[in-house]
């Protein structure tokens, strides 16, 4: 099998593109592919300061390799790596560990904020006490809640997550399917900016799983390659094994799914990110009157009681 572009031998066969691609052509259609819907999606200014977010799984690692690669020579533009430890046993350490050695060799500063420190309670002690809601459901949340309010402490302009095209392609199924149009509205990437939230954006949104697997193992780029303990809890794992039994039949019906969310965003997000509140606890930005995340910690407090 040989690559398209070249005469080398191939190392993948890109089937919603026709195309089969040797190492080096691979690299530069991830890389213009990344490239390209970054600038779809911001225009950072050369004295921003934005946030990473590395959680020193494959994705985020390869994140971080993409973000040195493109913005690593703008002289004021400041990243800074950051890595959420929610409190699931040492998991989360041993992965903070390979990304703040990574994040150290690209030249980029490198932190860990806690769970304990943000919101005083780690995922370990919720799956302990609630047996109703998976670890996942509490953990999600609070991390988008934690990252806001420490981007917003360091005046960080942007966050930016390492989420792929599976990824993204089920969380759009899951609200989808949850007739959840307002989880759906808030999706990244924030093209506008909403008081109280720094917007998000996703720069691998348009790389398959598979593809960011694979560009890692060729590129050489580390990444810790457990998964979290509390993985075969979450409530996506349902919408991954649909997705990847549709993509056996459509090579191309992440992107379909992508290109469809992109379509609609436009006349749903102005309805769902207006007339926020500030959390009466948290000061969050907020729908109703207390956050997603302060409702789940209280829910967490309650069923400790019962629990002593
Ligand atoms: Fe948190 Fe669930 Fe992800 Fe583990 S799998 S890090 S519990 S969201
Ligand atoms: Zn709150």
């Amino acid at each position: 099998m040989h690559c398209t572009k070249c005469e080398k031998e191939a190392i993948i066969e890109i089937k919603y593109a026709g195309i089969k691609l040797c190492k080096e052509h691979f690299i530069q259609f991830i890389d213009s592919k990344v490239k390209h819907d970054i600038k779809k999606q911001v225009h950072f200014k050369k004295d921003d300061r934005i946030l990473i977010a590395v959680s020193g799984g494959k994705d985020s690692m390869l994140l971080l390799h993409e973000m040195h690669k493109i913005f690593g020579n703008w002289k004021n533009f400041e990243m800074i790596a950051v890595t959420v430890d929610e409190g699931i046993g040492d998991f989360r350490k041993k992965c903070a560990k390979i990304a703040g050695e990574y994040s150290k060799k690209l030249g980029i500063q490198h932190r860990t904020i806690t769970f304990r420190d943000y919101i005083g309670v780690t995922t370990d002690e919720v799956a302990r006490v609630d047996k109703e809601l998976t670890p996942c459901t509490y953990c999600g949340v609070w991390r988008r809640k934690v990252l806001n309010v420490y981007a917003k402490e360091i005046g960080a302009r942007y966050i930016v997550l390492g989420l792929n095209l599976d990824d993204f392609a089920q969380s759009i199924m899951m609200n989808v399917l949850r007739g959840d149009v307002a989880r759906l509205a808030r999706l990244a990437p924030h093209l506008r900016r909403i008081e109280g939230f720094v917007p998000r954006i996703v720069p691998l949104r348009k790389v398959l799983e598979s593809e960011v697997r694979l560009y890692n193992e060729v590129a050489g780029i580390p990444y810790y390659p457990k998964r979290c303990p509390y993985a075969h809890l979450a409530s996506r794992n349902f919408y991954r094994s649909f997705l990847n039994d549709m993509e056996k039949r459509d090579p191309a019906v992440k992107f379909s799914i992508l290109n469809f969310f992109d379509r609609i965003k436009p006349y749903i997000e102005k309805d769902f990110t207006k007339n926020l509140k500030k959390c009466k606890i948290c000061g969050e930005p907020t729908m109703g009157e207390i956050c997603k995340a302060c409702e789940l910690k209280l829910r967490y407090e309650k069923l400790k009681s019962c629990v002593k």
